[in-house]
C-alpha cells in the first residue's frame, strides 16, 4: 500500500470524527477534517480551504473566543505561579514585574493559535459559523 493511500484512509466524513479528535487537530494547527492539511496560513489567519481535503474554513469566524480561552488558561497559570513563588523570592520587585509580564506575553502568543484552532474545530462541528 502506498503512503498516500494510507493518509487518504484518514479522511472520513465530518460527522464520523469525534469532537475531541477534531479539537486536538485544530489545536495542533491541522485541518480538523483530515488531520493532515494546515489550518493556518499565517500566525492567526486560517486558510480558505484545506489544501489536501478541500474542507472550507474561510467562512468560520472565531471572533473573541480564542482570546477569551487563552486569557483564562494563561491567567490561571501565571497568577498561580506568582502567588506560589513571588512571596519567597529575594529579587527586587522590578525583576518580578518584567519576568511575569514576559511569561504572560510569551504564553499568550504561544497558546493563542491553539485556542483558535480549537474554536474553529468546534464551530465547524456545531455548524455555528455565524453570519
Ligand atoms: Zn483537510
Amino acid at each position: 500500500m502506498r503512503l498516500g493511500a494510507i493518509f487518504m484512509t484518514r479522511i472520513t466524513p465530518a460527522e464520523d470524527i469525534g469532537p475531541w479528535l477534531a479539537a486536538a487537530r485544530g489545536a495542533a494547527g491541522r485541518c480538523p477534517h483530515c488531520g493532515e492539511g494546515r489550518l493556518f496560513r499565517a500566525y492567526l489567519k486560517q486558510v480558505e480551504a484545506c489544501a489536501l481535503c478541500g474542507e472550507r474554513y474561510g467562512h468560520i469566524r472565531a471572533d473573541d473566543g480564542p482570546a477569551w480561552l487563552t486569557i483564562i488558561v494563561v491567567g490561571h497559570i501565571v497568577v498561580g505561579l506568582i502567588l506560589g513563588i513571588e512571596p519567597y523570592t529575594p529579587w527586587p520587585s522590578w525583576v518580578g514585574i518584567i519576568g511575569w509580564s514576559a511569561l504572560t506575553i510569551g504564553l499568550t502568543l504561544a497558546l493563542l493559535p491553539a485556542a483558535k484552532g480549537i474554536f474553529i474545530s468546534v464551530i465547524r462541528r456545531t455548524g455555528a459559523v455565524g453570519s
